[in-house]
C-alpha cells in the first residue's frame, strides 16, 4: 500500500498554476494518524537503512540520483507548474539538488566514520573514538519558493547519514515530495524516503510524531512554533528561515558586475529567494551610478509571455505583504523604478527604490518580492554596520576589488554565508554548510556541517592498559592524590 492510497481519500489539497489557476494535481492531506503510521513506517525502514552501512546507502543514494535525473525534466516542469517559475529556473533547480546529493552520497563515510581522537599524555591508557549515528527517523518540513533544491538540502545529508526521511512539503508545491517519493520506491524500496502530503495541521503532525529530529524550512515565525512544538518531546530541529540579505558595494567595485547580481538576487524567482538581495549598501561616490545601472537592466525583464524571466507570486497572500513594503518604500523613500503600479494581480514588474530609512517597513521586514532597496553609505564599514542593523542573518554579499576589504567585511558580516563579488555563489558549492544566525535560523544543511547535523555524536574511550595513577577506583590510594595534586601545577600552571 502507497502512501498516496493510506491517507484520508476525502480530504485533497489541490496545487493550481499560479499563471492562471488551472489545477496542477491533488494530492491527499496525511491527518496526524496517517502521519503516525507513516513514521513508524519509516521507523522500520530507517533499521533497513541503517543496516545497509556507509557503502550501501551512496550506491543506493547514486542510483536514485541517476532515476532523477533520467527524469529531470519531469520533475523541472512539475516544480514550474506549481510555483509559476520559469522553466528554465526549475532546470537550474534540479540540477543543483543532484549536485548536493551526489556529494552527500560520495562524502558521509569520510565525514561520518568513527575515527580516532588523541587522548593526551594523562590518558596515554585509553583508545579515544568518535562516531556519527543517524538519529532515526528526520522529518523534513519544506517551503514552496524551492520546493525541491531547499528541503532535498535535508533530505540529502540526512539519508546519506542513515537516517530515513519523512517529508511534509508545502502545500502550495507538493508535486516534487510524491515525485521523489515515488522515484524512490522505483530505485531503493523500503518506507526510507516517505512523503506526507497535506497542509499546515500536516506538519504540526509530523512535529509531535514519534519522529527524531525535524528539519524545518519556512518562515521564522512558524520555526518558533515548530520549535515550541518540538520542545514537547525535546525533539531537536534545525531551522532554516528567512532572511533581509544585504548587498554591499564599495566604491573600486565592478558596477557593471554588481548591478547584473543585484538583479539577478533581487528579482530572480520573483524575488522569493530566503538569500535574495533585498538591501543594497553602495559607497556614495559610486551610488547614483550603479543605481543607473541596476535601473536600466531591471526595467528590461519580461515578466510575462512565454519568455518571462520570473513568474508571477506563488503565494497569492505575498502579494499584500510586497504592495505594503513598496508603499513604504515610495512614502519614506523614492522609488526610481516602478511603484504601486508595477504589481498587476500576481505579476509584480521589478520595483527599485533608494534613500529609504532604515526604520521602514521595506528594510525591516523580509519581502519576498522584486524589491530592491538602495542606500547610500560613506564606507564599505558603514555598509557592514548597516547590514548587520536588521534582525536577521542568513546571507550577504559584497562587491570590491580589494581581496582584504573584501574578507575583512566577510569576516564583521553577522550572516550564515558571504559571497563576495557574486550572489548565491554558495548554493552550488556542496561542501559549503548552508545555514542562518539570528531570526534566519540555526543548525546547517550541507557539506560536513549538514551531514553531521543529521547524527548523533558517540565518544567511545577504550582502556588499553592499568592507568598509571589509580584514579578511577574507590580504592586510589592517598599517594595517588598525592601525585595527583603534584601534578596540577605541572600540567596547567603555565599560562602559555
Ligand atoms: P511557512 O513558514 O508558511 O511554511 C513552511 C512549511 O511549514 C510548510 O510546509 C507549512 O505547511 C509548514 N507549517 C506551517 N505551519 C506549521 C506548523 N504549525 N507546524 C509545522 N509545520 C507548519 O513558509 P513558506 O511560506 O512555505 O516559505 C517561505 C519562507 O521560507 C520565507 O520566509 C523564506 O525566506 C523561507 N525560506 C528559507 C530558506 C532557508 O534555507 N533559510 C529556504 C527557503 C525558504
Amino acid at each position: 500500500m502507497t502512501l498516496m492510497e493510506q491517507a484520508s481519500p476525502q480530504t485533497q489539497v489541490t496545487t493550481r498554476n499560479p499563471h492562471d489557476g488551472s489545477p496542477v494535481a491533488s494530492y491527499p492531506v496525511a491527518t496526524p494518524g496517517d502521519v503516525d503510521a507513516i513514521v513508524a513506517r519509516a521507523r522500520a525502514g530507517a533499521r533497513w537503512w541503517n543496516g545497509q552501512g556507509f557503502d550501501g546507502r551512496k550506491a543506493h543514494l547514486l542510483r536514485w540520483k541517476s532515476r532523477i535525473a533520467q527524469q529531470a525534466d519531469e520533475l523541472a516542469t512539475l516544480i514550474a507548474s506549481e510555483t509559476g517559475k520559469p522553466h528554465g529556473d526549475a532546470v537550474l533547480e534540479v540540477m543543483l539538488t543532484l549536485g548536493h546529493l551526489d556529494w552527500a552520497a560520495k562524502n558521509a563515510k569520510r565525514v561520518l566514520k568513527r575515527r580516532k581522537v588523541k587522548a593526551g599524555l594523562i590518558n596515554y591508557n585509553q583508545h579515544a573514538t568518535v562516531g556519527y549515528e543517524p538519529y532515526g527517523v528526520v522529518g523534513v518540513i519544506g517551503p514552496w519558493n524551492y520546493p525541491l533544491y531547499t528541503p532535498m538540502g535535508s533530505i540529502s545529508y540526512a539519508l546519506a547519514a542513515g537516517n530515513a526521511v519523512v517529508f511534509k512539503p508545502s502545500e502550495l508545491a507538493p508535486g516534487p515530495a510524491a515525485w521523489l517519493a515515488e522515484r524512490w520506491a522505483e530505485a531503493v524500496g523500503h518506507d526510507v524516503l516517505v512523503a506526507a502530503t497535506g497542509d499546515r495541521a500536516t506538519g504540526a503532525a509530523l512535529v509531535a510524531a514519534d519522529v527524531d529530529k525535524i528539519a524545518f524550512t519556512g518562515s521564522t515565525a512558524t520555526a518558533k512554533k515548530v520549535m515550541a512544538a518540538a520542545a514537547e518531546r525535546l525533539t531537536p530541529i534545525v531551522a532554516e528561515c528567512g532572511g533581509k540579505d544585504a548587498l554591499l558595494v564599495a566604491a573600486d567595485a565592478d558596477l557593471d558586475a554588481a548591478a547584473s547580481f543585484i538583479v539577478f538576487g533581487g528579482m530572480g524567482n520573483a524575488g522569493q529567494t530566503c538569500v535574495g538581495v533585498e538591501r543594497v549598501y553602495a559607497v556614495s561616490s559610486i551610488h547614483d551610478a550603479l543605481v543607473t545601472k541596476v535601473v536600466e537592466r531591471a526595467s528590461r525583464l519580461r515578466t510575462t509571455g512565454d519568455d518571462a524571466q520570473y513568474g508571477p507570486m506563488t503565494l497569492p497572500t505575498q502579494v499584500d505583504v510586497v504592495r505594503r513594503h513598496v508603499d513604504s518604500a515610495s512614502e519614506s523613500g523614492t522609488l526610481v523604478l516602478g511603484g504601486p503600479a508595477s504589481i498587476d494581480g500576481r505579476v509584480i514588474s521589478p520595483v527599485v527604490a533608494v534613500d529609504v530609512p532604515e526604520s521602514a517597513e521595506a528594510m525591516q521586514e523580509e519581502t519576498f518580492g522584486p524589491l530592491v532597496v538602495i542606500n547610500p553609505v560613506a564606507s564599505l564599514d558603514e555598509a557592514v554596520d548597516r547590514a548587520n542593523a536588521s534582525r536577521y542573518g542568513l546571507g550577504a554579499a559584497v562587491f570590491t576589488k580589494d581581496r582584504r576589504a573584501g574578507e575583512r567585511a566577510a569576516a564583521r558580516l553577522q550572516a550564515g554565508a558571504v559571497t563576495i563579488n557574486s550572489v548565491l555563489g554558495f548554493a552550488g558549492v556542496a561542501a559549503l554548510p548552508f545555514g542562518g544566525v539570528k531570526d534566519s535560523g540555526f543548525g546547517r544543511i550541507h557539506g560536513a556541517d549538514g551531514l553531521r547535523e543529521f547524527s548523533t555524536v558517540k565518544s567511545i574511550a577504550r582502556q588499553t592498559r592499568k592507568a598509571a595513577l589509580n584514579l578511577l577506583t574507590m580504592d586510589r590510594s592517598e599517594k595517588d592524590i598525592h601525585t595527583a595534586a603534584k601534578m596540577i601545577p605541572m600540567l596547567h600552571g603555565r599560562s602559555k
